[in-house]
């Protein structure tokens, strides 16, 4: 797959790059890291008090959204931090429908019955898919509960049932070994899944993400990807290709790195923000030896 892409350097760095091959998909930090938890695993380190990176007020993600579309985007998604603590999370979802397929990825300790009946709403009336993702690192409630705060599991639960019983299809993403204990073991696809199954739910979806040496678990990684370890590999495939990331300061390369000033593109221009992506951080490790995306596929 070598030389399917042209491999370009980011400008004014010594890391090596990522090409930017198109643009398919736009990330919303929507509440920046503002987060009702505090999950010992949190790759942004999101939290309830003091965000060290801010909401985006509702004009600027609309602004974001027309200018995606304008530009050709295939997929939406909406993160933080917690984005139903966005007092207009409702409305700018309506805007994204309207746009291409969203996704929003959620805890789902904020969200009420009356909020699951308005998104059952919006997706029937929307011309394209809306898919929730909620964040569930365990079938056992203590094990889930221990990384990412008391009563998390019993509200992420009670929420995938409200989406189930309202019609819509929710996702669960859990984290493997979430402790970073080096417990890594087969099965946790298949219990999550048998899970959803006993729920009521025939058509179980599940994502597996890896642990990333970013946010509360920083410091973790210390190893950075090279030109020479990256040899031979198509970086056309990285995420950071073909997704960029609309968050407080500006334009970012991803949404594990949204924030930082070395995953910074542009001051907010998405267009402007089409150029090659330094991969100047452990986390780029990570996505090169696992191949994931943040994305639902
Ligand atoms: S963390 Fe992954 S997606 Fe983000 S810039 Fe690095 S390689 Fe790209």
């Amino acid at each position: 797959m070598r030389g399917t892409v042209p491999v370009l350097e980011a400008r004014g760095t010594p890391f090596p790059s990522a090409p930017f091959v198109r643009f398919s998909t736009l990330w919303v930090q929507v509440t920046g890291t503002w987060c009702n938890l505090q999950c010992v695993h949190c790759l942004n380190a999101s939290g309830p008090r003091d965000p060290w990176l801010k909401p985006l007020c509702a004009e600027r993600v609309r602004h974001a959204i027309r200018e995606s579309e304008a530009l050709g985007v295939k997929d939406i998604y909406f993160t933080g931090g917690e984005p139903f603590l966005h007092r207009e999370i409702l409305p700018l979802l309506g805007v994204a429908l309207a746009a291409a397929p969203t996704t929003v990825l959620t805890n789902g300790a904020a969200i009420s019955e009356a909020t699951v009946a308005a998104l059952a709403s919006l997706a029937r009336g929307a011309p394209y898919s809306l898919e929730i993702r909620v964040s569930l690192d365990d079938v056992d409630p203590e094990r889930n509960d221990r990384v990412r705060g008391r009563g998390a599991w019993a509200r992420a639960v009670l929420t995938i049932r409200r989406l189930h019983a309202h019609g819509l299809l929710p996702i669960v993403a859990a984290t493997e070994d979430p402790g970073g204990e080096g417990q890594v073991g087969p099965g946790l696809y298949g219990r999550l899944r048998d899970f959803l199954v006993d729920l009521g739910i025939d058509k179980p979806r599940v994502k597996i993400l890896p642990l990333f040496p970013a946010g509360r678990l920083a410091g973790r990684g210390g190893d950075l990807l090279s030109e020479e370890v990256l040899d031979g590999f198509d970086r056309g495939q990285l995420q950071c290709a073909e997704a960029r990331v609309v968050a407080d300061g500006g334009v970012y390369a991803c949404p594990i790195l949204a924030g930082l000033p070395g995953a910074r593109l542009s001051a907010g221009d998405l267009e402007e923000s089409f150029r090659p992506v330094p991969l100047f951080h452990p986390a780029c490790v990570t996505c090169f030896e696992t191949g994931m995306t943040c994305r639902n596929a």
